[in-house]
């Protein structure tokens, strides 16, 4: 391949894609190492994988800010790009001269063949190609079974990786990255041009008040989290009206921070969290990298049942009842603030997550994807590993899957885990004078206490869209169809 040579052959390219972080990343160190060091990210027009959805859109703009700073202010500024990557990269390669492109991995199987063949490209045009882990603590395709498989039931899978994921000590950032020798002819686009932002209307107040995307944003939570709010954890994270969760998963989603960060940074804090506040927590970032494992192993999880007795199941398409889900006008006060809290702030707690998408599937008996797409586009940590997973959890279509005649009752779930309507107080302003005894309920009030709270059944607070016992027995039914006929 004929090069214009524009440095001396000690070049680096870095490029970015879902790590976008300067510390613990293995190809940036890689590259800090080499010589001159050029990072790009490419906004990738033809990408095999699934867009991201709007909330994660915005919260890319953002995190590209704070990343292009942190690498302007180590010496050597972001790149960016719109194109295919398999025709950028090797354009970059020839305009600097760079004899190294590194990368850290992306597990997500509808990039893994791109990638794949990327490198081979650069390497068989003699350049070091090299990419790093970073994004997991395990590496899926690796980890098996005593069988020679994949992991389909968690607790054997922790069991597997736990005593490892202290193995790899988390990298700093480095100390500066030496800028190219030479300017490039290739000129940065501007992120402004991207249009990442929504305008008109613009609906990111609520997630601007709640988030500080980048890897200071991570940090921080990080450090708040295990100082201040991580006691008590292991009782407390099934609590929707406390804030006693790390709210790390969209920093996570987008590599602002690394697992291997987060572990060691338990392991060095001064916390008064207990030996099972640790041990709960590590386990939940487990999940993660369960969902990941399954995955990279099963490529349909996102659309195919993992669990294709499902494909028989009598979804219902009701295009009403997926709207008042939507936009949290269900008529049971949990599920509602669960839905208008993530419309609001893109994320909504784990509990809640539960109960919404096990309402969706078993009270509406619409398929879970629908429940999946949304969850795609309105969350800020929107992951197509965790996503998918916990959807076909939820279901009962996925792997170590809830059964599916576990229906959660959506009062039940109200009054347990937000005894005090604090959780639906805060998200639903509707009901926020309803009394305590009522909030989870409110159909069942009387008439003086609804006045005086001032609700208004199907006038400012609807009425249920559907009998909880009568949907039950409904989807039980829907399911010993399935059963039956298996
Ligand atoms: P913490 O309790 O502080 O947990 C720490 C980290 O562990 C999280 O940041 C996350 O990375 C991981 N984690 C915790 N619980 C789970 C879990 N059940 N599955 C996988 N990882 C977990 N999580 C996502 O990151 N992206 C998604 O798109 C996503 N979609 C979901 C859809 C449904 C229907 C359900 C039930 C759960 C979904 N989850 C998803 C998992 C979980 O709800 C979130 O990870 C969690 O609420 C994030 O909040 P946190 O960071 O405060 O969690």
């Amino acid at each position: 391949m004929e090069r214009t040579t524009t440095s001396d052959g000690d070049t680096a390219i870095v490029w970015f894609r879902n790590d976008l972080r300067v510390s613990d990343n293995a190809a940036l160190m890689a590259a800090s190492r080499h010589g001159a060091v050029l990072p790009v990210f490419i906004r990738e027009t033809n990408s095999p994988a699934r867009p991201l959805g709007a909330a994660r859109t915005w919260w890319l703009h953002h995190s590209l800010e704070r990343l292009a700073e942190k690498l302007e202010s180590l010496g050597a500024p972001l790149l960016l790009l719109s194109g295919d990557p398999a025709r950028i990269i090797p354009d970059l390669v020839q305009a600097t001269g760079a004899a190294a492109v590194y990368w850290n991995r992306r597990y997500d199987p509808r990039h893994q063949a791109a990638d794949a063949a990327l490198k081979a490209q650069l390497q068989a045009d003699g350049l070091s190609a090299e990419s790093f882990a970073g994004q997991l603590l395990h590496e899926p395709m690796r980890l098996k079974t005593g069988g020679g498989t994949y992991y389909k039931v968690y607790s054997p899978f922790w069991r597997a990786m736990e005593p490892d994921i202290e193995k790899r000590p988390p990298l700093p950032a480095p100390d500066a990255l030496p800028p190219l020798p030479a300017k490039l002819d290739i000129a940065s686009e501007a992120l402004a041009g991207w249009g990442l932002l929504p305008v008109a209307p613009d609906w990111s107040g609520g997630m601007n008040e709640a988030w500080t995307p980048g890897e200071d944003g991570a940090r921080a939570r990080l450090v708040d989290f295990l100082e201040n709010r991580m006691q008590g954890y292991a009782e407390r994270r099934d609590i929707p009206g406390v804030d006693a969760t790390s709210g790390l998963s969209p920093h996570l989603a987008s590599g602002e921070i690394t697992p291997a960060q987060i572990i060691e940074a338990m392991r060095v804090a001064d916390t008064d969290a207990s030996s099972s506040d640790l041990s709960k927590f590590r386990k939940e970032v487990g999940w993660r990298e369960f969902s990941w494992h399954l995955l990279a192993n099963d490529p349909g999880l996102p659309d195919r049942n993992h669990n294709s007795r499902f494909d028989a199941f009598p979804w219902i398409r009701n295009e009403t009842a997926l709207q008042a889900w939507q936009k949290g006008l269900t008529g049971y006060p949990i599920v509602d603030a669960g839905m208008r809290e993530l419309w609001r702030t893109g994320w909504m707690h784990n509990r809640v997550r539960m109960v919404v998408a096990s309402f969706l599937t078993k009270h509406l008996m619409i398929d879970w994807r629908e429940g999946e797409a949304w969850f795609w586009d309105t969350l800020v940590d929107a992951d197509p590993a965790s996503n998918a997973a916990s959807w076909q959890w939820v279901a009962g279509s996925g792997a170590d899957a809830a059964p599916y005649f576990r229906i959660f009752n959506p009062v039940l779930q109200g009054e347990k885990f937000d005894p005090d309507g604090a959780y639906v107080r805060a998200n639903l302003p509707e009901l926020g004078k309803m009394p305590s005894r009522f909030i989870h309920r409110p159909w069942e009030a009387p008439d003086s206490v609804l006045l005086a709270a001032g609700v208004r059944l199907g006038k400012n607070y609807p009425e249920p869209i559907i009998d909880h016992q009568a949907a039950r027995q409904r989807a039980l039914a829907a399911y010993q169809q399935i059963k039956d006929a298996a």
